[in-house]
């Protein structure tokens, strides 16, 4: 099955990338619109151990599992977005082309491919991808992947959240997710977008 994003891992990063990337449908701009996305996600995320209590614009006291919950039926609402529970264990080919496989088999292709599993391990097959240790991590032995700065491992290729390098606080995570969903946007519309919605009319 063929997609134009394909987003690995579903946490805070992965759902604020595909929440920001469906939201760009429906407001009449050609190129977002019969968009398809794919997040693919094997549900461990850190955010499942959270108790939130200062994350920005979140009641104080919410638990980082009803967090999650409420993210994904926030995209499903959107629509565009198929939801996998299945692990990606390899990701080969080039922008426009990439080939996602899956543990059960399963094989996906992709004009884009966000990374975005967290910073515990990667294992996944991935051909230009280097793996470090994250320096951002007051814990010993967590890991992100190199990219330009601008969370862009290879053309086609991004890498968002804790893999990619940030602080682990939900915030950071989930704002690296938007920038590389709005970077994405961004390419097709040929020029920088912000997508961005106001009241009605009193
Ligand atoms: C105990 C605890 C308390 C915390 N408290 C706070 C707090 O109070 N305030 C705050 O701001 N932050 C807090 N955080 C941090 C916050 O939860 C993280 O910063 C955030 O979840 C990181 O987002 P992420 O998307 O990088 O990774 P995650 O949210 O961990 O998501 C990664 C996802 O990738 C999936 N995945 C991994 N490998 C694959 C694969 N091969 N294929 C498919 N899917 C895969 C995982 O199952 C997971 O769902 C806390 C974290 C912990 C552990």
């Amino acid at each position: 099955m063929r997609y134009d994003v394909i987003v690995i891992g579903g946490g805070a990063s992965g759902l604020a990338c595909v929440l920001t990337l469906a939201s760009a449908r429906g407001r009449g701009w050609e190129w977002a619109e019969d968009r398809r996305y794919l997040l693919l996600d094997t549900g461990r995320s850190d955010m499942n151990r959270a108790l939130f209590k200062n994350v920005p614009g979140v009641e104080e006291g919410t638990y980082g599992r009803d967090l999650l919950k409420k993210l994904e039926e926030q995209v499903r609402r959107w629509g565009g977005v198929d939801f996998l529970q299945e692990k990606a264990v390899k990701v080969e080919g080039e922008k426009g082309n990439f080939r996602v496989l899956s543990e059960g088999g399963r094989e996906f292709t992709s004009e884009f491919v966000v990374l975005a599993t967290g910073f515990h391990r990667f294992d996944i097959e991935c051909e230009g991808v280097r793996v470090v240790e994250n320096t951002r991590s007051p814990k010993p032995g967590r890991i992100m992947i190199e990219h330009d700065g601008s969370y862009r491992v290879r053309d086609g290729l991004f890498v968002a959240g804790l893999l990619a390098g940030v602080s682990s606080m939900f915030a950071t995570a989930a704002g690296s997710g938007v920038q590389v969903a709005i970077d994405i946007l961004s390419e097709w519309a040929g020029s920088p977008v912000v997508v961005h919605d106001v009241p009605p009319e009193d």
